[in-house]
């Protein structure tokens, strides 16, 4: 009964149109956008995909909260899920096609963001194959190695875009990171390729395709213990930091649930999560926070690097992680560009070459990640934490120290995925090219 309520929900949603739409065809066909559709992908654009896209790029995604995959993940079998994604995932393919055809001509041309884009119509055609199939076990298998070709085709969008802007301007790094447009841009590109992976993870995990830890539904922890993520994502920090530094800082971690009264039980704050999420925003923060207070500690030439703290907290409404370092802080201009994709202090700059993307997607950060230099750390984990409605703050103290916060739901009907949608808004804003031109007149804080 659940499943069937849920299914009837998420095919409500695909049923949104949106009106506000710049039609496919104006957009294949039109002199400005003729490049797109010329010769590298032609074969790829038959008429029926056009078609497809056009139907498909109308849909609204349909966004699920944790509480629906749980519930989903508790009862429902491969006919409910077969249902549901040979819908939602060629919509979320649809709507990025458009958006990436609306991004500037050099970078679009950039062999990387090419490779990107082809990715995504051949993802989108071989879900078109599931149209019309029968809901039957035979379909079931075929459809199950589709995808898995889906999740491997786009394991490594995140460092090949990040490899396409970096060549379309190489001085990025050195100045504040990417444009307005671009960030805008990267944001939603890189949370729908977060929002396909995890329906694909998690449909993987529930019908046995992936190895599943023990408790886990799915991809999601319906008892995830914070402060055990946590100690994980400190450890492989640490490992990182001992390469880099020879010595990691002390980590002194309390977690409360304030809404427990039972002092003896009250320390064990568990969240309704993907770990895996959880894991990687805490494995980036860290890092940086050892970072800082490793250099603060030579710096200054101290005996002992400045420990970190961990405070957890569990209310109402809210799970608040956080993280405070005393590395020395930053100032107030280094801090508003922080959350921009590849602004990096570290002067040993990192190639986003040959950096799996599994590090930068799956959430399991690889030991062979570079400590620091990418740029990707925080904007990327801000995406994990939005993308079920949370959120990433820093507030930082020059030249003493900083504080993170990492803000969850508490509530699982809360947690809902937060996902890019194309349309009339969307397409303007990346079509506004001008907004890459700060000038006196734009009234954003600067400092
Ligand atoms: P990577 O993507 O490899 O992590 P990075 O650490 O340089 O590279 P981010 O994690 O996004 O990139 O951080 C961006 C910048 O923010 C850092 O280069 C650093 O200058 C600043 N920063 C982040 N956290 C701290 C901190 N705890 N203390 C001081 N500066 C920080
Ligand atoms: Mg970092």
């Amino acid at each position: 009964m659940r499943a069937m309520n849920l299914f009837t929900k998420l095919r409500c949603g695909l049923g949104v149109v949106n009106q506000n739409r710049l039609c496919v065809s104006r957009l294949f066909h039109s002199g400005k956008y003729q490049y797109y559709s010329g010769n590298g992908n032609q074969d790829l654009l038959d008429s029926e995909t056009l078609h497809f896209l056009d139907v498909y790029s109308k849909y609204n995604p349909a966004p699920i909260s944790i509480k629906h995959l749980l519930d989903h993940g508790r009862s429902a079998g491969t006919e409910d899920s077969f249902l549901f994604l040979r819908k939602e995932i060629p919509t979320r393919l649809a709507n990025m096609i458009m958006e990436l055809k609306l991004l500037p001509t050099d970078l679009l041309q950039q062999r990387e963001a090419q490779q990107i884009y082809q990715d995504y119509i051949r993802s989108f055609k071989e879900m078109m194959l599931y149209e019309k199939l029968a809901n039957s076990p035979e379909t079931h298998a075929k459809f199950t190695d589709s995808l898995q070709n889906i999740r491997i085709r786009h394991i490594d969008t995140v460092p090949n875009m990040a490899q396409a802007v970096l060549r379309v301007n190489k001085n990025l790094r050195m100045h504040d990171g990417v444009t307005d447009t671009i960030q805008y841009f990267l944001d939603r590109l890189y949370t729908n390729r977060i929002s396909i992976h995890m329906l694909i993870s998690h449909f993987q995990s529930l019908h046995g395709i992936r190895n599943n830890s023990e408790g886990l539904i799915g991809t999601i922890d319906p008892q995830c213990d914070l402060l055990f993520v946590a100690d994980q994502a400190y450890n492989a920090a640490s490992l990182l930091c001992d390469n880099e530094y020879f010595d990691h800082p002390e980590l002194k971690s309390r977690a409360v649930d304030t809404t427990d009264e039972n002092s003896e039980t009250q320390g064990r704050v568990t969240a309704v999560y993907v770990p895996a999420h959880l894991h990687h925003i805490l494995f980036e923060v860290f890092k940086n926070a050892m970072r800082a207070s490793c250099e603060w500690a030579l710096r200054k030439e101290l005996d002992t690097i400045p420990f970190i703290r961990l405070r957890i907290y569990k209310t109402d409404e809210d799970i608040t992680l956080k993280i405070s370092d005393r590395g020395g802080g930053m100032s107030r201009r280094t801090k508003r560009k922080i959350f921009n994709y590849m602004y990096s202090t570290a002067t040993d700059k990192v190639s986003y070459e040959g950096i799996g993307g599994g590090s930068y997607g799956a959430g399991i950060s690889a030991s062979t990640l570079p400590m620091h230099g990418l740029g990707y750390g925080l904007p990327l984990s801000r995406l994990y934490a939005r993308y079920f409605r949370g959120d990433i703050k820093v507030a930082s103290v020059d030249g003493f120290g900083t504080d993170v916060y990492v803000y969850l739901q508490r509530l699982s009907h809360m947690a809902q995925e937060n996902l890019p949608v194309y349309n009339y808004v969307s397409s303007s804003k990346l079509l506004a090219t001008s907004t890459q031109v700060p000038d006196w007149t734009d009234n954003k804080e600067r400092y």
